[in-house]
């Protein structure tokens, strides 16, 4: 019966989260909901596998591809088409936005509201994020120098990437 389908789906989901995040679940599990029903949508299991994927991914830009991947990591049947029709919905709700570098595919994440730029490794297609006021104030002011008044701006760098600053030791080592 597709309502048992549903609620053993639900426990192994929250079984998953347990794991992941210390016995927080109930709390985060409706949080995630709350921010789903904020945004106009209606809380269902995908998207709140989605969303929590997204919320907790290290790596937080991701493609629908990394989404679905976690996905059957944790043991959920979401199918890639449901995905990735999820993540159209979330950018429409705004909920994630959705970025076109160049050479890969539309990588997604968390719209958190701070407007910053990117990196792009265009070998291994990592992505890192960077933000400048020295370049902000200058971007300003050459739109003004220009007639404009800057609303928006979008930096995308590109590049290959070498190793974390932080931890060039170890990946010598
Ligand atoms: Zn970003």
């Amino acid at each position: 019966m597709r309502t048992e389908g549903i609620l053993s789906y639900t426990s192994r989901w929250i079984s998953n989260s347990c794991l992941n995040r210390g016995g927080n679940t109930m709390t985060h599990n409706q949080t995630i909901s709350r921010d789903l029903r904020k945004a106009g949508l209606k809380v269902t299991l995908p998207r709140l596998n989605i969303l929590e994927i997204l919320e907790g991914a290290e790596q937080h830009h991701m493609s629908a591809e990394d989404v679905y991947k976690a996905l059957l990591n944790q043991g959920s049947d979401v199918g890639l088409a449901t995905v990735y029709r999820v993540l159209t919905q979330f950018e429409a709700a705004g909920l994630v936005t959705r970025h076109h570098f160049d050479g890969g595919q539309a990588i997604f994440e968390l719209d958190t509201g701070d407007n910053h730029d990117h990196i792009v490794c265009v070998k291994s297609g990592k992505v890192s994020e960077f933000k400048d006021e020295l370049i902000e104030k200058r971007l300003a002011e050459i739109a003004e120098e220009l007639g404009y008044s800057l609303t928006d701006h979008k930096i995308i760098l590109y590049g290959v990437f070498q190793e974390e600053p932080d931890s060039a030791e170890s990946s010598i080592s």
